[in-house]
């Protein structure tokens, strides 16, 4: 048999009278003292505390006190044996709203983050804007209307209506917060949950105020001014300080952060501070040289094409780019990618002036033509061969 077992009463040491409130009081002082939490690695506070909660598991619950004070510690005596834990079902003692007292005491409520407990700042709210290529570019001053919530000024964000206040939570105590144990070793497994009764802010409302039916808040559109800075890029996001939810308990607004979707532009691309466009000149001017104009953000602008200049030619436009975000006066450049049109509607007169062009410049019509009209199939080349499909 193992040790003789002390008295429930001796060990919470109250007497046999005692109420259920003493009885609560009396365990709440020992499972502070002994907890595995406040004593790591020493056995006799952890069996202390197993002692403690046993007593308070069979003397919390009327039904286990009368058959203990009836039997003693034999009423008890079952499956698990003198000793053990076994004997009756922790699971069905309510530590909850004791170890929520306990871990709020010692913790101060805020490691678990107490909502009630300080001022909070509101949370975030999330938006978008569309704008242009240019607006993107420039930046730009954008109006959005939202829904807010304001404090509302009947009941001052409390909820209750005017003349009363909200009550402390009896669920969780006005911690906010319960922890459930779920097992018959204690200290090893806590759940820490949000007060279904309170929904964490450790206050009941009993009269709603009729102004915001009791949220404490007021929905209201506002229109609010956001500035687009210079160089904002697709997807960046601008930040408006305290416009977000309320805080609580005094705290600060949350932020609103404004995503900026940035519009497809027909002509221009973007890539970080550089813009890319592709620009069309003719055969002439590409082979003669001369003037063309290139669209930039800055508007247009006359690029002269040197003689002989190919298709695919890279030109920079120096600081015609998009503004740095950090600084607008850094800017980055724009490629321009020159491309020979090939005129695919030309008058008779033009197609014969080609024609004597190609014969001055090596005739490579007639060439063709020859290679056609003589035999094909003794091209070595299996690629030449679409030349018969030439008109
Ligand atoms: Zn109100
Ligand atoms: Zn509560």
């Amino acid at each position: 048999m193992a040790e003789q077992k002390r008295d429930y009463y001796e060990v919470l040491g109250v007497d046999k009278n005692a109420d259920e409130a003493a009885i609560k009081k009396a365990y709440r002082v020992l499972a502070k003292k002994y907890h595995p939490d406040m004593n790591p690695g020493d056995a006799e506070a952890e069996k202390k505390f197993k002692e403690a909660s046993e007593a308070y598991a069979v003397l919390s619950d009327p039904e286990k006190r009368r058959q203990y004070d009836q039997y003693g510690h034999a009423a008890f005596d079952g499956a698990g044996g003198a000793g053990g834990f076994g004997g009756f079902d922790f699971n069905s003692a309510d530590f909850s709203d004791i170890f929520g007292d306990i871990f709020g005491d010692i913790f101060g409520g805020g490691r678990r983050g107490g909502r009630n407990n300080g001022p909070m700042k509101g949370a975030n709210i999330r938006t978008s804007v569309r704008i242009t290529f240019e607006e993107a570019v420039f930046g730009v001053e954008k109006e959005i209307e939202l829904t807010l919530k304001d404090e509302c000024t009947a009941c001052h964000g409390t909820g209750a209506k005017p003349g009363t206040s909200p009550e402390t939570c009896t669920k969780c105590g006005g911690k906010g917060q319960v922890v459930f144990t779920q097992q018959s070793f204690f200290g090893t497994v806590r759940n820490v949950q949000t007060c279904p009764d309170c929904h964490g802010t450790g206050k009941v409302i009993k009269d709603k105020c009729p102004d915001c039916r009791g949220t404490g808040y007021i929905a209201n559109k506002k229109k609010i001014q956001v500035s687009i800075p210079a160089g904002i890029d697709n997807g960046q996001c601008v930040r408006i300080r305290d416009k977000g939810e309320p805080g609580t308990n005094g705290g600060p607004r949350g932020d609103l952060l404004v995503e900026v979707i940035v519009g497809r532009h027909p002509i221009f691309q973007r890539q970080d501070e550089n813009i890319y466009s592709t620009v069309p000149m003719s055969f002439a001017i590409a082979a003669l040289g001369g003037d063309i104009v290139i669209d930039t953000v800055d508007g247009k602008v006359i690029y002269e094409v040197k003689p002989g200049t190919q298709t695919d030619t890279k030109v920079r436009l120096k600081g015609k780019g998009v503004p740095s975000l950090r600084n607008k006066d850094v800017r980055g450049d724009h490629y321009v990618t020159l491309v020979v049109q090939v005129p695919d509607k030309l008058s008779h007169e033009a197609k014969e002036l080609l024609k004597k062009f190609d014969e001055q410049t090596g005739d490579t019509l007639n060439a063709a033509k020859n290679v056609s009209s003589g035999n094909a199939d003794d091209q070595p080349s299996g690629g030449k061969g679409k030349k018969k499909f030439w008109k």
